[in-house]
């Protein structure tokens, strides 16, 4: 790759032209939410730039300057200019008595309430020194109060991982400190970061646009927040969870009514309603943005229909009787009938996408066709709170379809087309070659179809990884498909796109980071199921054992075995004829897969017993595969992973 590094550019008088489009097609004279995302104000520190112990930055806001413009230029689009505004709004907040927010010092808010003897802590953001600077903001105006409670609204890591960096376990071991989540909270965090971890991290990079440089033509917020905290990620497991569809607990003299909402926007979430406080607390599923269905990181796709059920029940059952709404991301909204409006809207728009879709997909429209015409009736298209900033009416349509029908839009021609290599080599070739492409593909460029040149130019790209030019070309039409987004995941996959067709993929050689933390809170058959995708098949070919693993402080054993390139167990089974037997305890199994601890080291410091052959072991995991962070997006990978 050229060692120079290849700057963005300006906007096109295209872009330009669609940039003005926006800004006089949505209501801009309507600025309540820069009245309420001020409101209650108390302090914030003079610069919001959080460290870590050795001094990097793994928070600022000062990059984000830039924003203090009220008009952006035309490298960005108005109304995500305006929403990238809002998100500036950074410090300590009063919500109504009792209730704080600190925004702005992650992607998520830090809420907390006043309790009898302390206070309780709702989702201490995603690492611990984002949390722990906002706690301090916190007790520096509000006075030094012990925590009494954490509650994780859900199972996303910017709603747990800087737990540490508010509490000490030894407190949570103590009893002082309990800790509350939602059914199935552990499970979830552990499947999600776990089994598909690794993938979803990369393709994180897209959707948040962390690792793009700030600025009117890089990134400049992503939608629910400025970006992700870049610090350490804990997690201290629940000491209690909410297992019924509605339960109520007084938590510090604060009665909270919890309300279960799987599957919504998590696999494990709660809504809250505090009687005592006239308020109510919707977590992450109503928020100042059209959500995701579905994350262009990659997930399982969520369940629009039942997202739009709990927002009207709660709706139903609670919002007739309070002053304020608030999420755990973006500012609250005051007023019962301004709430009752709120979250009518909120419905509406997760059931008519809902809705809508599964209505043309019966009759026989496929995702893509859908995604193109289906669009918000006029009474939804115009509130702020519904533009599609972090998920997008396009690809949320697609996912809602993906949910009931699969990857699969029943044309065989579709059934087994060529992997994306090979089918534009076949392409390129059929077109008449690279050149002749290119020179069809700059005259739509210059005509603004820059969805047709992306489309066409990674087909080119794929084709001829190596052609400078076919890379320069897709970057340019990627970079304005950027610049025109509403949407500020699309805008940062799109950016990061051309980053990395102009510079080529980063080389960086890091393993795909997991937390200690989460690696200790699996449950046994979820760390065997975790072994199992990092086995390697083809290198496995040929190889059996069996083994036992047994774990006495937590009572439970398993037979592992390996044959047919496949690993499976089976619980609380020891086997007569294994080759080898380990004892050892869960904090070393921790340790040898975060590579702190080899198993010969665990074995000579009485961390683990074998029995048997232990070179039957060392051979298991040789076979495991290592996840690098980085691998291409923007192009095939070409390197061989069978
Ligand atoms: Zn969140």
């Amino acid at each position: 790759m050229d060692a120079m590094r290849h700057e963005p550019k300006d906007a096109t008088p295209v872009t330009c032209a669609h940039q003005a489009s926006c800004a006089s097609a949505l209501p801009f004279q309507d600025t309540q939410d820069f009245r309420d995302v001020e409101r209650g104000f108390v302090a914030s520190l003079p610069e919001v730039e959080i460290k870590n112990a050795e001094g990097r930055i793994v928070w600022s806001l000062r990059d984000y300057a830039f924003l203090s413009a009220e008009t952006g230029p035309a490298t960005v689009n108005p109304s995500l200019w305006r929403q990238a505004r809002l998100n500036m709004s950074n410090g300590l907040f009063q919500v109504t008595d009792r209730v704080y927010q600190v925004r702005g010092f992650d992607i998520s808010n830090m809420t907390i309430i006043e309790g009898r003897r302390g206070i309780i802590v709702i989702d201490p953001l995603i690492s611990t020194e984002t949390a722990r600077a906002a706690l301090e903001l916190y007790s520096s105006h509000r006075g030094k109060r012990p925590v009494t409670a954490v509650i994780y609204s859900h199972s996303h890591v910017d709603h747990y991982g800087g737990v540490r960096g508010v509490i000490d376990e030894s407190e949570v071991r103590a009893g002082n400190v309990m800790i509350v989540a939602p059914d199935r909270f552990l499970e979830e965090v552990t499947s999600e970061n776990v089994l598909a971890g690794a993938a979803m991290l990369r393709r994180a990079q897209f959707q948040f646009g962390a690792t793009l440089s700030k600025g009117p033509r890089g990134q400049i917020d992503a939608g629910l927040g400025k970006v992700t905290s870049r610090g350490t990620v804990t997690l201290i497991p629940p000491t209690l969870v909410i297992k019924q569809p509605l339960e109520t607990l007084v938590i510090d003299g604060i009665e909270i009514l919890f309300q279960l909402t799987p599957d919504s926007e998590a696999k494990a979430e709660m809504q809250m309603y505090y009687p005592g406080l006239k308020a109510l607390n919707l977590a992450e599923n109503a928020t100042h943005n059209l959500h995701n269905v579905y994350p262009i990181r990659g997930a399982q796709v969520r369940d629009s229909l039942a997202w739009a059920r709990y927002i009207n029940e709660a709706r139903d059952r609670y919002a007739p009787k309070v002053d304020v709404l608030f999420a755990q991301h973006h500012w609250p909204v005051w007023g019962n009938a301004r709430v009752l409006d709120f979250l009518a809207k909120q419905r509406d728009c997760y059931k008519y996408l809902h809705d809508q879709t599964v209505r043309m997909m019966s009759h026989g429209l496929k995702a893509a066709e859908i995604a193109e015409q289906l669009a918000l009736p006029a009474s939804l298209e115009r509130e702020w709170s519904l533009r599609g900033y972090y998920g997008t009416l396009s690809h949320n349509v697609k996912s809602i379809y993906q949910r009931y029908l699969g990857w699969y839009d029943a044309n065989p021609a579709n059934l087994n087309p060529h992997p994306p290599r090979e089918r534009s080599l076949r392409t390129v070739a059929y077109m008449g070659g690279a050149a002749a492409i290119m020179t069809r593909a700059r005259k739509d460029f210059e005509g603004g179809d820059y969805r047709w040149v992306a489309d066409v130019m990674s087909q080119v790209v794929h084709a001829e990884p190596e052609n400078q030019e076919a890379r320069q070309l897709a970057a340019d039409a990627y970079e304005q498909l950027g610049y025109q987004a509403e949407s500020a995941t699309w805008r940062n996959a799109y950016l990061l796109g051309a980053f990395e067709l102009r510079n080529g993929t980063p080389a960086l050689k890091v393993r795909a980071p997991v937390s200690a933390d989460v690696i200790n809170a699996l449950s046994l058959p979820l760390f065997f199921d975790y072994l199992g995708v990092r086995l390697n098949g083809a290198k496995a070919a040929g190889k059996r054992s069996v083994s036992n693993w047994i774990f006495p402080e937590l009572g439970e054993s398993y037979v592992l075995n390996l044959e047919n390139s496949v690993l499976s167990y089976v619980a609380g089974k020891r086997a007569a004829d294994a080759d080898t037997t380990i004892t050892l305890g869960r904090q070393a199994l921790t340790e040898i897969v975060m590579r702190q601890l080899t198993l010969s080291q665990a074995v000579e410091q009485g961390a683990a017993v074998i029995e048997g052959e232990a070179m039957k072991l060392n051979e298991l995991f040789d076979l495991l595969d290592e996840f690098q962070l980085m691998f291409p997006v923007i192009e095939a990978n070409t390197q061989q992973r069978t």
